[in-house]
């Protein structure tokens, strides 16, 4: 059910409306804050803890931002890029503000190793760098063993996953382009939890909007490892129904053992097997690498529980994790508001730390994710997380957030707005 806007804004204390990125319940600039941050991963948690560390340290730390990519690509949004009603360049924002505007290092490199004993992080070009406090937000890594045959380089090069914005993301688009009319795209979902619970379901939609126009007779088949929609189920479904009548189909309980790359195969544990032109498959994930050589890899073997309150690993001291790489709280997805969010909190409490003060004991954070459904109409979900003394973790607010009723242009103007916000917060 929605809230009314004015009553969510109440619930959310003066913290957000549904676009805005909000402080999470923190963060005035401390004095006299010092020492040496490393953030491993400029994406949307450690571009926006570089920036904040800096800003509210009022420039007394030293941030050195570690990632090999010349420039930030947005995975929100790329999904448009899919559909065919967008480019990547417009999902592209230059990192040239975080050492021109605030005085982060930008180190170009891809950080391969971290020796939490010493405090230094080892560079693929050779170089260490040595630390007061880590933050590693180095998003997801695929497990290719969960897809045998996508082991190897020259597969994944074929069957793609476009789950990170970038190049592959501009190759699927291709492979759409160059199926023909009748043609059939298959979409694999991992089982939760996942990169972006909405995000293929999103995706799905793109890419209906691309055939309803251009290939009428071509289908979009959505091989779900789930039993059902994860995330604003009624919302895609009546999309699906009556925007998309006729194209997409969807398909629960579909868990994806293996695929046969030749043949644009997808294989499933109990399921038939599913042929398809274009093959899509989002693998089942975990923390990027690097979590594993800080040793902060906590939680299944996947992920990285923390202390909610300073975002610290809950096994590693002084080095601290974000974004899609972390064990999530109740109710909280792996989004890139979610990372943004965490980074706020994580920054204050390093600044806060770092000047010999305590953390704040009662971070309040907020999430909204909106799904594009066509080139303009749009949907979303949002919640409000609070930290529980009681239980010592996050929660959702009872109340607070809830879903569109219906989508809209309206909405899909808000989400463009979202979307440059949170670039300018990060990046500007
Ligand atoms: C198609 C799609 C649509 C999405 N839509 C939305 C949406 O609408 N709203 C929303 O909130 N979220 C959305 N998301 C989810 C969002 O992209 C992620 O939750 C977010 O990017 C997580 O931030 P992060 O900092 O954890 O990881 P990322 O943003 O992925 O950043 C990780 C960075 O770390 C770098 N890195 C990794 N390893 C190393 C290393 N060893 N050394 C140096 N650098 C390293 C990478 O190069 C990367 O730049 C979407 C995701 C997808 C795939």
């Amino acid at each position: 059910m929605t809230m009314p806007r004015r009553d969510f804004l109440k619930a959310a204390a003066g913290l957000a409306t549904t676009t805005a990125i909000a402080l999470p319940g923190c963060a005035t600039t401390v004095a006299g804050a010092s020492g040496k941050v490393v953030v491993i991963g400029g994406g949307y948690g450690g571009a926006t803890a570089a920036k904040y560390l800096r800003m509210w340290s009022n420039g007394g730390i030293n941030v050195t931002l570690v990632e090999p990519n010349p420039d930030f690509i947005s995975c929100p949004m790329s999904n448009l890029v899919i559909g065919g009603s967008k480019d990547l360049a417009f999902l592209t924002v230059s990192y040239d503000n975080l050492p021109r505007r605030h005085g982060v290092k930008f180190v170009r490199d891809t950080a391969t190793a971290v020796d939490t004993d010493k405090r230094i992080v080892k560079l693929a070009g050779g170089g260490e760098i040595s630390y007061d406090r880590l933050i590693l937000s180095p998003g997801i890594d695929f497990i290719w063993d969960k897809v045998p045959a996508l082991a190897a380089a020259d597969a994944q090069a074929k069957v793609l996953h476009a789950w990170k914005a970038g190049p592959q993301t501009v190759v699927l688009r291709r492979q759409l382009e160059a199926m023909p009319d009748g043609g059939i795209y298959a979409l694999s979902i991992p089982v939760a939890p996942y990169r972006c619970p909405p995000g293929p379901y999103e995706r799905a939609c793109q890419v209906a909007w691309y055939f309803k126009r251009a290939k009428p007779k071509s289908k979009v088949l959505i091989l779900d490892g789930n039993p059902d929609v994860t995330s604003k189920a009624a919302l895609f479904r009546k999309a699906w129904a009556e925007e998309f009548t006729g194209i997409v189909e969807y398909r629960g309980n579909h868990v994806l053992t293996d695929v046969d790359v030749a043949a644009k195969t997808a294989k499933f544990e109990v399921q038939d097997d599913v042929k398809a032109d274009v093959l899509n498959i989002l693998p089942p994930q975990r923390a990027g690498a690097i979590a594993r050589s800080a040793g902060v890899v906590t939680a299944n073997d996947r992920w990285c529980d923390v202390d909610f309150l300073t975002f610290e690993s809950v096994r590693v001291r002084n080095v601290h994790v974000l974004g899609d790489a972390i064990q999530v709280a109740s109710g909280m997805p792996k989004s890139g508001h979610m990372a943004n969010q965490h980074a706020k909190v994580c920054a204050a409490a390093v600044v806060a730390l770092l000047s010999g003060q305590p953390a704040n004991p009662a971070p309040v954070l907020n999430n909204t994710c909106y799904s594009m459904i066509t080139d303009k109409d749009s949907i979303h979900v949002c919640s409000v997380h609070q930290w529980d003394k009681d239980k010592k973790t996050l929660l959702p607010v009872p109340g607070a957030g809830g879903v569109s009723t219906a989508m809209s242009e309206l909405e899909g103007t808000y989400a463009f707005a979202w979307a440059k916000n949170i670039w300018a917060d990060a990046l500007a």
